[in-house]
């Protein structure tokens, strides 16, 4: 397995490569969330590609860039049991060098929830994204449906800037209590641990409902508020049941639906979703 830091580096790496490569972009302090996209990769392509990148664009100013968990020996470790044969971890310098200022905007689908959220946050991701691709150069590239509008974003910009890239889009792994798998995990404390499984539990109710029939959406958000607002620990920030392609918050559920949350658990903000009805172009 190679390591590199440098944007040079990583191109004479890439133009060694074997095709077709596969990236998987991630910022690190690796799970078994980020294995399973590593593992999808290793299966489809002659090269793996895994980029390990803290992005500070993508934060914002009193969010978590400074505290996010890091430990690059683990990953590399893990990264070397999975086979993988290039990383790609840049300091921040590399990717932002002095006098850095172009940014790719993404519209539409970057506007609600997280985007409405974070402001910010998506054109740091998309930014970070597409120098990712020009760097690395992929066939194909995976992303997990955990961040489910990061992945309608990316296939958004892909198809908009006509990137030769297939995304691919891989399901959320969970924990066995049903808690999907995230580095900010690492923020909870063992009581907030506990708290944090209200997040899919409420995930849960909305899809019995929707099972035994209810399509009113209202309905459905107002009983996953219901739910986490039994848990004290757990601060809500959106509930939310949207069209799962248009992102527009849903009256009826007459169409595929992106049923999505982040709640604030410590000084963890937690996020999670399901899809009701047909996937909606979040998995390939
Ligand atoms: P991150 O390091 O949090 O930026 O995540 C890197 C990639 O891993 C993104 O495409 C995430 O959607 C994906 N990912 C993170 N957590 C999970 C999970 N629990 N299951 C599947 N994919 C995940």
């Amino acid at each position: 397995m190679e390591v590199v830091e440098s944007v040079a580096a990583a191109r004479r790496a890439v133009r060694a490569a074997a095709r077709p490569l596969g990236l998987v972009p991630t910022m690190g302090y690796l799970h078994e969330g980020h294995l399973s996209l590593v593992r999808r990769a290793r299966r489809d392509n002659a090269t793996v590609a895994v980029s390990i990148f803290v992005n500070p664009t993508q934060f914002g100013p009193n969010e978590d860039y400074s505290s996010y968990p890091r430990d690059l020996e683990r990953d590399l470790r893990l990264l070397r049991q999975e086979g993988v044969d290039l990383v790609f971890a840049p300091p921040v310098g590399e990717v932002y060098p002095p006098g850095f200022d172009t940014y790719v905007l993404v519209g539409g689908v970057t506007e609600r929830l997280e985007g409405a959220a974070r402001p910010g946050h998506f054109r740091g991701v998309a930014t970070v994204v597409v120098k990712l691709f020009n760097v690395l150069q992929p066939d194909r590239a995976y992303f997990g449906q955990k961040d489910a509008q990061q992945l309608l974003v990316i296939r958004k910009m892909v198809k908009d800037l006509d990137l030769p890239i297939e995304v691919v889009g891989m399901p959320i792994v969970r924990e066995p209590d049903g808690l999907a798998l995230s580095s900010r995990n690492a923020y909870l404390s063992p009581e907030e641990r506990k708290a944090a499984v209200v997040l899919s539990r409420s995930l849960q109710v909305a899809r019995r409902l929707y099972e035994r029939g209810e399509r009113n959406a209202e309905r459905l958000r107002s009983e996953m508020r219901q739910v986490l607002g039994a848990e004290p620990l757990a601060q809500v920030d959106y509930v939310s049941v949207a069209d799962a392609a248009s992102l527009e918050e849903l009256t009826q559920v007459d169409r595929p639906a992106l049923v999505s949350l982040a709640v604030r658990i410590g000084r963890a903000r937690l996020i999670d979703n399901i899809v009701l009805g047909e996937t909606g172009g979040l998995e390939d």
